[in-house]
């Protein structure tokens, strides 16, 4: 048919699951078409700070850590409070290391263990990342190793949705008008950060937030499956981003929590355990007079920061400030100079920590500060899938033809920010991405 396109698989969205996808399905013989719809514009995996969760790798063994997929499902069950579909969990849980094994073994793609601090969620260290520790980089080097591949074709076109035939998936429909008629095709477009009433919808709590992540986040995908008659599973889920820094778009990261760092209100006083994770600190801060906060750590967690991608970026956008003490900090912030005094000594202080963290330590002079806000980074609710990556119809079965990997399918961090533990985003997309790619080259070739 004119305006037809062929080819074995096709996978709408090329981020972080389906570049992953496209890899691995070429890699399985399959001839792919990724579509994008703008190469150019920042998807969320350019947006992240690159850190992708993976348990029982090469990386870690190399360390000395013991680690595996029974401990890091442990580690999600106990975070979620159970709320994790058990197929979905053993998936992303078994084949994250596989996943970051094929970055390495067939993309080219250099991976370390990012082991500088203590990562809230996890029993060990199994945060993997390329060298830059930043999602931008990550891209740039799955991009290039898809056009490496002959398999695989970027096609620069807007997915308008899928291709129904008699319940199944026969392909994509594109905006121009063309279609893509394929055995297999692969659901890769993100979540539902960027639309607004459907955030309203599923988390009234972040409808309002800053939104941090990718505008091309619009949640088309998950619409166009659900259309299909797709199971859709925790909707209400999300990450939250605590270490904002509002004006320069900057973000300091995960790590200076760990490496010491405390927040403060307006009173100049600590309001939550800094440590008990990113994503539920958002919403503390979201509670915080003026819904904002400084942060504020010293040298030794400075220098210890700068080995990761988005906080190198916030110092060299001028978001974080030096100071030589304390008054000159609350100067600088307009906070109450004794009550912030007394905050940074109850931190020296050897007693029980008011918020019961437990990792604490005196922060020394210089100290570097920011001014924070909470936001919404990425949605972790979608449609659910089966140990394949295949699409399962709400009421049972799969739909035919169609799997999905990334923000379109639902995560593993059960409800609403807590349950969203660092990592687990990439860690989902990358090993569905790889799951979706090799059943997807099975079922064409
Ligand atoms: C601020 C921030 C920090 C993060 N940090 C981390 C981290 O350190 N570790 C971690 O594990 N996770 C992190 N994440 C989450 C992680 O980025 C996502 O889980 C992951 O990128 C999801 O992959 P994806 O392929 O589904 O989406 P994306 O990577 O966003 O890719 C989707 C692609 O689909 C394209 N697309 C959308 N609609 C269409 C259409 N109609 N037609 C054609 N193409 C389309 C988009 O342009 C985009 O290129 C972070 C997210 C944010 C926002």
């Amino acid at each position: 048919m004119r305006g037809e396109i062929g080819a074995d698989v096709a996978i709408a969205g090329a981020g972080a699951a389906g570049m992953m996808a496209a890899l691995a399905a070429s890699a399985g013989g399959a001839s792919v078409l990724l579509v994008e719809r703008d190469p150019a514009a920042p998807s969320n995996l350019v947006i992240s700070g690159g850190l992708f969760a993976a348990a029982g790798t090469r990386w870690q063994r190399a360390a000395g850590v013991e680690d595996g997929p029974e401990r890091f499902a442990a580690d999600i069950l106990a975070k979620t409070g159970g709320a994790v579909d058990r197929a979905l969990l053993r998936a992303v849980t078994r084949h994250a290391a596989r996943a970051a094994g094929f970055l390495a073994d067939s993309a080219a793609v250099p991976v370390h263990l990012a082991d500088r601090a203590p990562w809230p969620g996890h029993s060990a260290p199994r945060l993997h990342a390329t060298p830059a520790e930043s999602g931008a980089e990550l891209s740039a080097l799955l991009r290039a190793a898809c056009a490496r591949r002959p398999g695989i074709r970027l096609l620069e076109a807007e997915v308008a949705g899928l291709l129904a035939e008699g319940g199944a998936v026969a392909g994509l429909r594109l905006s121009d008008g063309r279609r893509i008629r394929v055995p297999a095709t692969i659901l890769a477009t993100g979540g539902f950060g960027a639309d607004a009433a459907r955030l309203a919808r599923e988390i009234p709590a972040a409808a309002g937030a800053l939104h941090v992540g990718s505008r091309a986040a619009d949640g088309a995908g998950i619409a166009w499956a659900e259309a299909m008659g797709a199971e859709l599973a925790c909707m209400d889920s999300f990450q939250g981003q605590p270490h904002v820094c509002p004006g320069e778009e900057a973000r300091l990261g995960g790590a200076l929590p760990a490496l010491g760092a405390i927040l403060v209100n307006r009173e100049g006083e600590r309001f939550a355990d800094e440590t008990m994770g990113p994503s539920e600190l958002a919403p503390r801060i979201w509670a915080a007079p003026g819904a904002e906060a400084v942060e504020i750590w010293d040298e030794a967690a400075q220098q210890a920061a700068l080995a990761g991608g988005p906080f190198r970026a916030a110092v060299a956008a001028g978001a974080v400030r030096r100071f030589a003490d304390a008054a000159a900090l609350a100067a600088a912030f307009g906070l109450p100079p004794g009550r912030l005094a007394a905050t940074l000594a109850a931190c020296a202080g050897q007693g029980a920590d008011p918020f019961g963290r437990a990792r604490r330590r005196p922060l020394a002079p210089p100290f570097y500060a920011a001014r924070v806000v909470g936001a919404l980074a990425h949605t972790q609710g979608g449609v659910l899938v089966d140990e394949r990556a295949r699409v399962r119809r709400a009421g049972g079965g799969v739909i035919p033809g169609l799997f999905a990997a990334g923000g379109v399918a639902c995560g593993v961090s059960g409800h609403g920010a807590a349950g969203y533990v660092p990592g687990n985003g990439l860690a989902q997309a990358f090993a569905l991405g790889l799951l979706a790619g090799e059943a997807a080259a099975q079922r064409a070739v």
